[in-house]
Protein backbone atom coordinates (compact mmCIF):
# COMPACT_ATOMS: atom_id res chain seq x y z
CA UNK A 1 0.00 0.00 0.00
CA UNK A 2 0.82 3.82 -0.24
CA UNK A 3 0.77 6.69 2.53
CA UNK A 4 0.26 10.25 2.19
CA UNK A 5 2.75 12.17 4.44
CA UNK A 6 1.82 14.75 6.15
CA UNK A 7 2.86 17.83 3.62
CA UNK A 8 -0.48 17.29 1.64
CA UNK A 9 -2.79 20.49 0.97
CA UNK A 10 -5.78 18.11 0.78
CA UNK A 11 -6.00 19.49 -2.67
CA UNK A 12 -8.61 16.27 -3.47
CA UNK A 13 -7.18 15.57 -6.53
CA UNK A 14 -6.25 12.28 -5.39
CA UNK A 15 -9.75 11.17 -4.19
CA UNK A 16 -11.77 10.84 -6.83
CA UNK A 17 -9.26 8.99 -8.93
CA UNK A 18 -8.61 6.37 -6.92
CA UNK A 19 -10.33 3.04 -8.55
CA UNK A 20 -10.38 1.84 -5.22
CA UNK A 21 -12.16 4.30 -3.28
CA UNK A 22 -8.80 3.80 -0.42
CA UNK A 23 -8.34 7.38 -0.45
CA UNK A 24 -10.76 9.36 2.31
CA UNK A 25 -10.22 13.01 3.85
CA UNK A 26 -8.83 12.07 7.35
CA UNK A 27 -8.82 14.12 10.70
CA UNK A 28 -6.31 16.77 9.32
CA UNK A 29 -5.13 15.45 5.84
CA UNK A 30 -6.49 12.68 3.69
CA UNK A 31 -5.00 9.07 4.41
CA UNK A 32 -4.98 5.74 2.14
CA UNK A 33 -6.57 2.75 3.64
CA UNK A 34 -4.01 -0.26 3.57
CA UNK A 35 -7.12 -2.24 3.35
CA UNK A 36 -7.92 -1.09 -0.17
CA UNK A 37 -5.07 0.43 -1.48
CA UNK A 38 -3.23 -1.84 -4.58
CA UNK A 39 -1.29 0.61 -5.59
CA UNK A 40 -3.45 0.35 -8.79
CA UNK A 41 -2.42 -3.10 -9.73
CA UNK A 42 -5.26 -4.85 -11.73
CA UNK A 43 -5.96 -1.30 -12.62
CA UNK A 44 -3.16 0.97 -13.99
CA UNK A 45 0.19 0.71 -15.12
CA UNK A 46 1.74 3.42 -12.55
CA UNK A 47 -0.36 4.65 -9.13
CA UNK A 48 -2.60 7.22 -10.41
CA UNK A 49 -2.74 9.06 -7.14
CA UNK A 50 0.92 9.44 -6.91
CA UNK A 51 0.37 10.85 -11.19
CA UNK A 52 -1.95 13.43 -10.18
CA UNK A 53 -0.41 14.98 -6.60
CA UNK A 54 0.86 18.05 -7.19
CA UNK A 55 3.41 17.97 -4.43
CA UNK A 56 4.59 14.37 -4.61
CA UNK A 57 3.39 13.69 -0.90
CA UNK A 58 2.70 9.66 -1.80
CA UNK A 59 4.93 7.12 -0.99
CA UNK A 60 4.73 3.34 -0.41
CA UNK A 61 4.04 2.36 3.01
CA UNK A 62 6.73 0.99 5.00
CA UNK A 63 4.56 -0.40 7.40
CA UNK A 64 2.63 -2.52 4.60
CA UNK A 65 5.28 -3.35 2.16
CA UNK A 66 3.58 -6.00 -0.48
CA UNK A 67 4.67 -7.83 -3.86
CA UNK A 68 3.06 -7.58 -7.10
CA UNK A 69 1.24 -11.02 -6.83
CA UNK A 70 -0.04 -9.90 -3.02
CA UNK A 71 -0.91 -6.88 -4.53
CA UNK A 72 -3.16 -8.64 -7.25
CA UNK A 73 -4.74 -10.83 -4.75
CA UNK A 74 -6.19 -7.67 -3.01
CA UNK A 75 -7.57 -6.27 -6.18
CA UNK A 76 -9.04 -9.72 -6.96
CA UNK A 77 -10.57 -9.91 -3.74
CA UNK A 78 -12.17 -5.94 -3.47
CA UNK A 79 -13.24 -6.39 -7.41
CA UNK A 80 -14.29 -9.56 -6.91
CA UNK A 81 -13.25 -9.46 -11.03
CA UNK A 82 -11.50 -12.78 -11.76
FE1 LIG B 1 -5.80 4.27 -4.76
FE2 LIG B 1 -4.03 3.44 -6.53
FE3 LIG B 1 -3.39 5.43 -4.90
FE4 LIG B 1 -3.63 2.98 -3.92
S1 LIG B 1 -2.11 3.66 -5.41
S2 LIG B 1 -4.50 4.83 -3.03
S3 LIG B 1 -5.25 2.11 -5.19
S4 LIG B 1 -4.97 5.47 -6.46
FE1 LIG C 1 -2.92 15.48 -0.66
FE2 LIG C 1 -1.58 14.92 -2.89
FE3 LIG C 1 -4.03 13.93 -2.50
FE4 LIG C 1 -3.69 16.52 -2.98
S1 LIG C 1 -3.25 14.82 -4.40
S2 LIG C 1 -5.04 15.61 -1.42
S3 LIG C 1 -1.77 16.93 -1.90
S4 LIG C 1 -2.19 13.45 -1.30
Amino acid sequence: ALIIDDSCINCDMCEPECPNQAITMGEEIYEIDPELCTECVGHYEKPTCISVCPIDCIDPDPAHQESEDELLVKYHLITGKP
